[in-house]
Protein backbone atom coordinates (compact mmCIF):
# COMPACT_ATOMS: atom_id res chain seq x y z
CA UNK A 1 0.00 0.00 0.00
CA UNK A 2 1.03 3.61 -0.50
CA UNK A 3 3.46 4.22 2.43
CA UNK A 4 4.42 7.20 4.25
CA UNK A 5 7.99 6.57 4.29
CA UNK A 6 8.68 9.07 7.40
CA UNK A 7 5.57 7.53 9.47
CA UNK A 8 6.92 3.97 8.59
CA UNK A 9 10.44 4.92 10.55
CA UNK A 10 9.11 6.75 13.34
CA UNK A 11 6.79 3.75 13.24
CA UNK A 12 9.40 0.96 14.24
CA UNK A 13 11.23 3.67 16.70
CA UNK A 14 7.88 3.24 18.53
CA UNK A 15 8.27 -0.23 18.69
CA UNK A 16 11.31 -0.65 20.71
CA UNK A 17 10.82 2.93 22.70
CA UNK A 18 11.04 0.65 25.98
CA UNK A 19 14.20 -0.74 25.45
CA UNK A 20 14.95 2.76 23.35
CA UNK A 21 14.79 3.95 26.98
CA UNK A 22 15.76 1.26 29.07
CA UNK A 23 19.27 1.27 27.41
CA UNK A 24 19.51 5.23 26.97
CA UNK A 25 19.83 5.04 23.11
CA UNK A 26 19.49 7.73 21.00
CA UNK A 27 17.95 7.15 17.65
CA UNK A 28 17.17 9.10 14.71
CA UNK A 29 14.95 8.79 11.74
CA UNK A 30 16.15 10.42 8.11
CA UNK A 31 14.25 10.69 5.16
CA UNK A 32 16.32 12.11 2.17
CA UNK A 33 14.52 14.74 0.26
CA UNK A 34 14.43 12.76 -2.68
CA UNK A 35 11.60 10.31 -1.27
CA UNK A 36 8.29 10.87 0.67
CA UNK A 37 6.08 8.09 0.03
CA UNK A 38 6.31 4.73 -2.08
CA UNK A 39 4.38 1.66 -2.42
CA UNK A 40 5.26 -1.17 -0.58
CA UNK A 41 3.91 -4.38 1.45
CA UNK A 42 3.58 -2.49 4.69
CA UNK A 43 3.85 -5.30 7.26
CA UNK A 44 6.79 -7.49 5.40
CA UNK A 45 8.75 -4.44 5.13
CA UNK A 46 8.24 -3.52 9.18
CA UNK A 47 9.51 -6.74 9.91
CA UNK A 48 12.72 -6.64 7.87
CA UNK A 49 13.04 -3.05 9.74
CA UNK A 50 11.88 -4.54 13.27
CA UNK A 51 15.02 -7.28 12.92
CA UNK A 52 17.30 -4.91 11.76
CA UNK A 53 16.38 -2.45 14.55
CA UNK A 54 16.33 -5.30 16.93
CA UNK A 55 19.66 -6.16 16.20
CA UNK A 56 20.97 -2.51 16.70
CA UNK A 57 19.34 -2.34 19.87
CA UNK A 58 20.75 -5.88 21.06
CA UNK A 59 24.18 -5.48 20.11
CA UNK A 60 24.72 -1.29 20.93
CA UNK A 61 25.83 -1.18 24.66
CA UNK A 62 24.01 1.62 26.95
CA UNK A 63 24.05 5.40 25.55
CA UNK A 64 24.61 4.51 21.64
CA UNK A 65 23.32 5.67 18.73
CA UNK A 66 20.89 3.82 16.37
CA UNK A 67 19.91 6.23 13.06
CA UNK A 68 17.69 4.85 10.44
CA UNK A 69 17.85 6.61 6.79
CA UNK A 70 15.68 6.36 4.26
CA UNK A 71 15.90 8.20 0.39
CA UNK A 72 16.74 7.12 -3.69
CA UNK A 73 19.95 5.55 -4.46
CA UNK A 74 21.68 5.66 -7.34
CA UNK A 75 19.33 3.75 -9.50
CA UNK A 76 16.07 4.94 -8.16
CA UNK A 77 15.45 2.34 -5.73
CA UNK A 78 14.24 3.16 -2.47
CA UNK A 79 17.33 2.76 -0.29
CA UNK A 80 16.75 2.13 3.65
CA UNK A 81 19.76 1.97 6.23
CA UNK A 82 20.24 1.14 9.79
CA UNK A 83 22.76 1.93 11.61
CA UNK A 84 24.53 1.53 14.72
CA UNK A 85 27.22 2.64 16.64
CA UNK A 86 27.55 -0.93 18.68
CA UNK A 87 30.09 -3.71 19.08
CA UNK A 88 30.29 -3.97 15.10
CA UNK A 89 30.94 -7.69 13.33
CA UNK A 90 34.67 -9.63 12.74
CA UNK A 91 35.27 -8.90 9.11
CA UNK A 92 35.62 -13.06 8.67
CA UNK A 93 31.90 -13.32 10.11
CA UNK A 94 30.43 -10.83 7.73
CA UNK A 95 29.83 -12.88 4.68
CA UNK A 96 28.25 -15.17 6.66
CA UNK A 97 26.04 -13.14 8.70
CA UNK A 98 22.79 -13.28 6.51
CA UNK A 99 23.34 -17.15 6.71
CA UNK A 100 20.47 -18.67 9.00
CA UNK A 101 21.11 -19.13 12.55
CA UNK A 102 24.55 -18.27 12.12
CA UNK A 103 25.39 -16.00 14.86
CA UNK A 104 28.65 -14.23 15.76
CA UNK A 105 30.92 -16.30 18.09
CA UNK A 106 28.70 -18.12 20.85
CA UNK A 107 30.49 -16.70 23.98
CA UNK A 108 28.79 -12.87 23.19
CA UNK A 109 26.00 -14.06 22.04
CA UNK A 110 24.73 -16.93 24.49
CA UNK A 111 23.44 -13.79 26.79
CA UNK A 112 22.06 -12.15 24.23
CA UNK A 113 19.02 -13.90 23.38
CA UNK A 114 18.02 -15.15 19.28
CA UNK A 115 17.94 -17.78 16.46
CA UNK A 116 20.25 -16.53 14.48
CA UNK A 117 17.34 -15.77 12.45
CA UNK A 118 16.60 -12.11 11.72
CA UNK A 119 19.07 -11.13 9.05
CA UNK A 120 18.23 -14.50 7.21
CA UNK A 121 14.33 -13.67 7.28
CA UNK A 122 15.28 -9.84 6.33
CA UNK A 123 17.39 -11.40 3.22
CA UNK A 124 14.48 -13.39 2.34
CA UNK A 125 11.70 -10.53 2.34
CA UNK A 126 14.19 -8.40 0.82
CA UNK A 127 14.80 -11.10 -2.13
CA UNK A 128 10.93 -11.47 -2.35
CA UNK A 129 10.48 -8.12 -3.23
CA UNK A 130 13.62 -7.93 -5.88
CA UNK A 131 15.68 -5.68 -3.65
CA UNK A 132 19.02 -6.35 -2.30
CA UNK A 133 20.77 -6.14 1.47
CA UNK A 134 24.12 -5.93 2.35
CA UNK A 135 26.13 -5.13 5.59
CA UNK A 136 29.05 -3.17 6.42
CA UNK A 137 30.69 -3.34 9.97
CA UNK A 138 33.65 -2.00 11.84
CA UNK A 139 34.71 -4.29 14.89
CA UNK A 140 33.69 -1.92 18.23
CA UNK A 141 32.59 0.66 15.94
CA UNK A 142 29.06 0.09 14.36
CA UNK A 143 27.11 -1.75 11.60
CA UNK A 144 25.19 -0.39 8.45
CA UNK A 145 22.67 -2.43 7.30
CA UNK A 146 21.24 -0.98 4.00
CA UNK A 147 18.54 -2.98 1.89
CA UNK A 148 16.81 -1.94 -1.24
CA UNK A 149 13.59 -1.88 -3.02
CA UNK A 150 12.44 -1.44 -6.20
CA UNK A 151 9.22 0.60 -6.71
CA UNK A 152 7.45 3.48 -7.95
CA UNK A 153 8.25 6.47 -5.76
CA UNK A 154 6.75 9.91 -5.48
CA UNK A 155 9.35 12.69 -5.46
CA UNK A 156 8.65 15.56 -3.24
CA UNK A 157 10.25 17.85 -5.97
CA UNK A 158 8.10 17.10 -8.53
CA UNK A 159 10.94 15.47 -10.97
P1 LIG B 1 17.31 -13.39 16.16
O1 LIG B 1 17.34 -12.23 15.20
O2 LIG B 1 16.81 -14.63 15.53
O3 LIG B 1 16.66 -13.04 17.45
P2 LIG B 1 20.14 -12.94 16.16
O4 LIG B 1 19.93 -11.46 16.36
O5 LIG B 1 21.29 -13.57 16.83
O6 LIG B 1 18.83 -13.74 16.56
P3 LIG B 1 20.43 -12.30 13.34
O7 LIG B 1 19.55 -11.11 13.50
O8 LIG B 1 20.24 -13.13 12.13
O9 LIG B 1 20.29 -13.26 14.61
O10 LIG B 1 21.94 -11.83 13.39
C1 LIG B 1 22.97 -12.82 13.24
C2 LIG B 1 24.19 -12.43 14.04
O11 LIG B 1 24.78 -11.29 13.46
C3 LIG B 1 23.91 -12.02 15.48
O12 LIG B 1 23.91 -13.14 16.34
C4 LIG B 1 25.06 -11.09 15.79
O13 LIG B 1 26.19 -11.82 16.17
C5 LIG B 1 25.35 -10.45 14.44
N1 LIG B 1 24.71 -9.12 14.29
C6 LIG B 1 23.55 -8.84 13.64
N2 LIG B 1 23.27 -7.53 13.65
C7 LIG B 1 24.29 -6.94 14.33
C8 LIG B 1 24.61 -5.58 14.68
N3 LIG B 1 23.81 -4.56 14.34
N4 LIG B 1 25.76 -5.36 15.36
C9 LIG B 1 26.58 -6.39 15.71
N5 LIG B 1 26.34 -7.68 15.41
C10 LIG B 1 25.22 -7.96 14.72
MG1 LIG C 1 18.41 -10.47 15.23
Amino acid sequence: QETDIAEMLEDVADRFSFQIRQKRISIGTIVRRDISTAWLDRDQIDQVLGNLVSNALKYTPEGGSIEIEAGHNSEGMLEISVRDSGIGIPKKDIERIFERFYRVDKARSRNMGGTGLGLSIAREIVKAHGGAISLQSELNKGSKVTFTLPLKTQRRDGA
